[in-house]
């Protein structure tokens, strides 16, 4: 095969932990490949990013083009569309893009988690305009607003209780009988919180608004009605790592079924990184900045891959791996 032909590095994700990989492979002067099918990612549906140092208030779409054409300046190649399979070959690894196949001496997995629906209707056309499924990321939006929390783990609990500080009202919508995979401390704090009313047993079953959420309806009364009148929806019923990709390479997960990673981002396959929200590498801490970070890092374990054995794949690929 043409050594033109062979990346240094295919980065499989378009979101935060991909391009922050393809930003420091660019600037190790590595041959760099993205490949994604949704461009931004969540931090690019997210709407308001309040959190990433130093940019205040930014909107997330806009976070990711800034990205997206750093990189471009940088000579990164960017292919937007979905990676069915990844292999290991003769020249380490290939990406198939439908019928074409993208070669690479390692690859950086950023393919971040699928969001748990609640699978009703309007839930997509309203994502980002009064649904969100980041209580962290998104409780100062629901300032003076009367605001909802589906969900009982202890993400819905303590995303209730973040909620409850910023919105007029919370209601926290569960359907179990009581919060028993959540901390008792955090239920404890949420049943003594004087704006937040517990509705258990009780499912949303259709979700009001036309251009922003304007309300829920649910398959039991509360309080004499079916209807809760609420203007911001958190949806915190879990999300899972997409792994399919990583699984089929022989990547070993972890009992959440994340990316196994050390703190380099290596795996345990050599020569396969991974970064972002599908890894364990930042804790249940999910964001837009760590993703970022472990995709910089991811990168440069990569960089030290290629160029600790740059002639042989077998042979670089072997300094490479968590083990
Ligand atoms: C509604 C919402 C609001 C949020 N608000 C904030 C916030 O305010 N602040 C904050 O810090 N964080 C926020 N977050 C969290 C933040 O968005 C994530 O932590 C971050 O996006 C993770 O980045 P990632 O690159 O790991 O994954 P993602 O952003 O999920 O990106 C994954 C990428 O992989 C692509 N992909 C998946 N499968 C394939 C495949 N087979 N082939 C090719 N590409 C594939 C996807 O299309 C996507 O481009 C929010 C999240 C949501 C959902």
């Amino acid at each position: 095969m043409p050594q033109d032909d062979l990346y240094d590095v295919l980065i499989v994700g378009a979101g935060a932990a991909a391009f922050g990989a393809a930003l420091y492979a660019a600037r190790y002067r590595m041959k760099t490949l993205v490949i994604g099918e949704q461009f931004g990612g969540d931090t690019g549906i997210a709407g308001v990013i309040e959190n990433y140092p130093g940019l205040g208030h930014v909107d997330g779409f806009d976070l990711m083009m800034k990205m997206r054409e750093q990189v471009e300046a940088l000579g990164v190649e960017i292919i937007d569309d979905r990676v069915d399979q990844i292999e290991k070959t003769d020249a380490c690894f290939s990406a198939r893009v439908a019928d074409v196949s993208y070669q690479g001496k390692t690859v950086i997995i950023a393919v971040g988690r699928e969001r748990r629906k609640l699978m009703l209707p309007k839930e997509e056309e309203l994502t980002g305009k009064g649904i969100s499924y980041c209580s962290v990321c998104d409780a100062p939006l629901s300032k003076g607003a009367v605001a909802a929390v589906v969900g009982g783990g202890d993400a819905a609990v303590k995303g209730a209780l973040l909620v409850a500080k910023y919105a007029k009202h919370v209601y926290i919508i569960y359907r179990g009988d009581r919060f028993s995979r959540a901390e008792p401390i955090n239920v404890h704090e949420l049943e003594r919180s004087p704006n937040v009313d517990i509705l258990l047993g009780t499912n949303v079953v259709g979700i009001r608004g036309n251009n922003v959420v304007e309300g829920l309806a649910l398959d039991r009364d509360f309080q004499g009605t079916k209807e809760l009148a609420v203007g911001r929806v958190f949806v915190e019923i879990g999300a899972d790592p997409r792994t399919t990709l990583a699984q089929a390479l022989g990547v070993k997960l972890n009992s959440k079924k994340e990316i196994a990673v050390d703190k380099l981002m290596r795996t345990n396959v050599r020569g396969v990184f991974a970064a972002g929200d599908v890894t364990d590498g930042a804790g249940d801490l999910k964001q837009t900045i760590t993703a970022t970070a472990q995709g910089v890092i991811a990168a440069t374990s990569a960089y030290k891959c290629v160029t600790s054995h740059p002639h042989s794949c077998e042979l670089h690929a072997m300094a490479c791996s968590a083990e």
